[in-house]
């Protein structure tokens, strides 16, 4: 038997995340975020998926979109970091791929350019994430030299929103980061792009000419507090293992490295084939929810390499050979990570190759 430890994908569920994305925003465009392997989702399957759904896709470089030309794919891709060297230059027309430009040296770089075919380009513009991009007081400038350039056929503004999966008025706000783009920037006749997962959710203004949805493709919300439509989005991989041996520990014994179980009672303990080099995280607090067929228990004892350890006291019925559900349809991502000091994002992303990704629907 192989180790039964696997991701589901439900490529249905991503399909139907993807269609209420687009819903939130009627009469606009948008694009499916797949950088990072579709978020650990898997890149290709998750793209042809979406190929009837969406009229483009965004990954962080040029290797990621290259990987969907090579799997058939003929969308636009948009390069969300834009390019990192000249030398790409040539490749993204070519390719029909679509171009972040985020700093002056980018767009020297296409204005020395001798090139294969007229570039679509994203003007970035910071509005206060203070990563990437144009300052607002540089950005008319960038647009005026950037449709003026004979290599450039299109230009789109975006920016990103720093705080938009948040409740309480911490930071820059979506309000005022849609601000401090220029006026002129935000006409009528300017196509634009603000809106990651959390803004298309939770905020109309963000909800501009292009959506960029990641994170809520995959079914997790982004934002701190659940909202009417986040409430909707399905869960599209499950983490999944069996239990390989159970046994009963003496009070006083502990269980795993570093004794941070120890029983105070005569206690089940299973062993679950899931540790951290398969992605789960090692800073899972004592206590991480964890599914044995469908029911609730918890952690036990600390996440090692290949095997955790969960507490079946409660549970007579499991044994050797019960299902395991680390995170998924029906044990939120976002659960797990709030145990491990992070979000489902790094969850979904940290999943390693050992683990088979298998796919349902499609
Ligand atoms: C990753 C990314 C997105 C998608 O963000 P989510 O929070 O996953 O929806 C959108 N825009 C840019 C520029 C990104 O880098």
């Amino acid at each position: 038997m192989a180790r039964p430890a696997v991701a589901e994908i439900d490529l249905d569920s991503i399909r139907a995340n993807f269609r209420l994305a687009a819903s939130l925003a009627p009469g606009s465009n948008t694009l499916a975020v797949v950088k990072a392997d579709a978020y650990g989702h898997g890149a290709t399957r998750v793209a042809h998926s979406l190929a009837a759904e969406t009229g483009a896709f965004a990954v962080a470089s040029i290797e990621e979109a290259l990987t969907l030309r090579q799997a058939g794919l003929t969308h636009p891709i948009l390069l969300l970091e834009g390019f990192f060297e000249a030398s790409e230059l040539a490749i993204i027309p070519r390719e029909g791929f679509w171009a972040v430009v985020h700093n002056q040296e980018q767009l020297e770089q296409i204005a020395d350019a001798a090139l294969s075919g007229p570039l679509t380009v994203w003007l970035k513009v910071d509005t206060g994430m203070h990563r990437l991009g144009f300052a607002p007081d540089q950005a008319v400038t960038a647009y005026r030299r950037l449709q003026s350039l004979p290599q450039v056929a299109r230009v789109v503004v975006m920016s990103h929103l720093a705080n938009a999966d948040l409740q309480a008025a911490e930071g820059i706000s979506v309000a005022n980061q849609i601000e401090r783009i220029p006026a002129e920037l935000r006409a009528p006749d300017v196509e634009t792009s603000v809106a990651n997962s959390a803004g298309l959710l939770d905020h109309e203004p963000a909800r501009q000419a292009w959506q960029r949805p990641g994170i809520m493709l995959y079914g997790a919300s982004p934002l701190e507090k659940d909202s009417p439509h986040s409430r909707r989005l399905q869960a599209a991989m499950t983490l999944k293992s069996r239990v390989i041996a159970t046994r009963w520990v003496e009070p006083g014994e502990q269980v795993g490295y570093g004794a941070r179980f120890v029983a105070t009672q005569r206690c089940r303990i299973g062993t679950v084939a899931m540790g951290y080099a398969d992605g789960y995280p090692r800073q899972a607090i004592e206590g991480t929810p964890v599914l044995v067929d469908g029911q609730r228990t918890r952690l036990a004892g600390r996440v090692s390499m290949d095997m955790l350890t969960v507490d079946l006291t409660h549970l007579p019925d499991a044994g050797t050979g019960s299902e395991v559900e680390l995170w998924g349809k029906c044990l939120s991502a976002n659960e797990v990570a709030a145990c491990c000091d992070t979000i489902a994002y790094h969850l979904f992303t940290g999943i390693t190759q050992r683990v088979p990704r298998v796919y349902r629907g499609g």
